[in-house]
């Protein structure tokens, strides 16, 4: 009983957080700028906050991730951190010759109110950013949102540096918002399939799930090079995968460069991934080819295969909302109930998207943005479920209420997998189903008396 302080009996708090469900915004900026080619990450704050976020992306991705710091002491705290990170700026292109820097912010330099855009543009009028070398920037101030607004916001800061020639390049942009490295990939793999050319940014395939190949290399060969999102700007259209995640970045490139928008759910299970692909289908002027719509098939004949299994089984899940939004319409979709909700993330669009789509339910779902683990704690205490959803925090809930448990999200710190395996498209439904009736099917294993316990599904 690890939580075993956790009350069944639930008071209003308002001014206390007990086991976030989320994490700091500069993680989410320093996954996205990981997925630029050649880019290095910088934290522009102490040590201490760059450290932590490279730990958290290293544990969950099993890879090492390297990243700057403005190393902030107490001068910088005081005075600011200007000098410090015009010469990390100086010091990084001449050691370690990145394509790109992506600065990022922290607590300390925005209380500060560091100017970062005023920094950049003095470090390249001192010469100190060589010729055709980059640097993006975004505002991470860690006191508002999470994890996934700061994962937003660089996302947001690679768009400024597309450019409308006024031309079309006959190409689509897919923001694909917080997800695997394996699930851009099979981003990538369906719009190949369908014979559409696609900028995907920020793209961390090939770079946080690469293989052992005995070299090290510092920049792999993965990521959205700055050429394509320069080119972003004369793109046909931009679909968007997520509200939370990539929403911002495709309006602003809207905005600027007139690239029109169209923001969708992540293809998670097998609605949000039928209107990604035929969103694809429609920007491009193509059609949907047969192996698509066999792998769509087969998807639709799982879940009738083992549909008695999932009907009416009790779910609490937590983590980021556009992952939540998508996963609640496909657990709906193979009529599980998904009973306690909880996003560390605030905003209450994501209450509202939550009811709706389990507004068919025989009760209403205890759902709230800007909740803690603590409170999911005890939803569950009150009304039992069949299975927990979310990422590595959740064993120790799952492990006090013997709960069978779908690690899924970020982070995931105690289980390989999610680096090579994707839960999205088609294929990523196969998987998510395979796990889910496994967990079940183990529970019912172990717990089905003698006469009920059956050899075949
Ligand atoms: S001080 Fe702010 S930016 Fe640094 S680790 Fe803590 S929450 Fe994150």
């Amino acid at each position: 009983m690890l939580l075993r302080h956790t009350p069944k009996e639930i008071k209003e708090r308002s001014a206390l957080v007990v086991n976030p469900a989320k994490t700091c915004q500069p993680i989410g900026a320093m996954y996205a700028a990981l997925g630029v080619h050649g880019c290095l990450p910088h934290s522009h704050g102490s040590q201490g906050c760059c450290a932590y976020h490279r730990s958290a992306l290293t544990k969950h991705y099993k890879e090492p991730i390297s990243a700057a710091t403005s190393s902030f002491t107490e001068g910088a705290s005081v005075f600011g951190g200007q000098a410090n990170l015009l010469q990390a700026i100086e010091n990084i292109f001449t050691v370690y010759e990145p394509e790109v820097i992506a600065v990022h912010t922290t607590c300390l330099s925005e209380t500060i109110g560091d100017d970062i855009k005023q920094i950049r543009d003095k470090a390249e009028k001192s010469g100190l950013v060589p010729k055709g070398k980059h640097i993006i920037y975004c505002n991470t101030p860690s006191y508002i949102g999470s994890h996934v607004t700061g994962f937003s916001n660089m996302v947001k800061g690679m768009t400024e540096v597309a450019e409308n020639t006024g031309k079309k390049n006959g190409k689509v942009n897919v923001i694909p918002g917080w997800v695997e490295p394996a699930d851009m990939e099979e981003l990538k793999r369906l719009a190949a399939l369908m014979a559409v050319p696609i900028t995907l940014f920020p793209d961390t395939s090939g770079v946080l799930n690469g293989p052992l190949s005995g070299e090290y290399h510092m920049f792999p060969e993965g990521g959205v090079t700055m050429k394509e999102l320069k080119e972003a700007g004369d793109a046909v259209g931009t679909l968007a995968l997520g509200e939370w995640c990539s929403a911002d970045a495709a309006r602003s490139l809207d905005t600027r460069c007139k690239v029109p928008c169209k923001v969708l759910d992540m293809p998670f299970g097998l609605k949000a991934t039928d209107r990604f692909v035929d969103a694809l289908r429609i920007i491009a002027g193509t059609s949907v080819p047969e192996e698509i719509t066999r792998e769509r098939g087969q998807l639709v004949d799982m879940i009738s295969d083992s549909h008695q299994y999932y009907y009416q089984k009790k779910v609490a899940l937590f983590g980021d909302p556009d992952q939540l939004i998508a996963m609640t319409e496909f657990l709906v979709s193979i009529d599980m109930w998904p009973t306690h909700m909880v996003t560390g993330t605030p905003g209450s669009k994501f209450e509202k998207r939550i009811k709706e789509l389990t507004a068919h339910l025989p009760y209403e779902v205890n759902v709230k943005a800007g909740g803690d683990m603590f409170l999911l704690h005890q939803w569950i205490k009150n009304e039992p479920v069949d299975l927990l959803i979310g990422n590595t925090y959740g064993k120790y809930i799952s492990r006090d209420e013997d709960l069978p448990f779908l690690r899924w999200g970020f982070p995931i710190l105690d289980r390989v997998g999610h680096q090579y395996f994707p839960t999205v498209g088609y294929k990523g439904g196969l998987r998510l189903l395979e796990k889910i009736l496994g967990l079940l099917l183990d529970r019912k294993d172990r717990d089905d008396s003698e006469t009920q316990f059956e050899l075949t599904l």
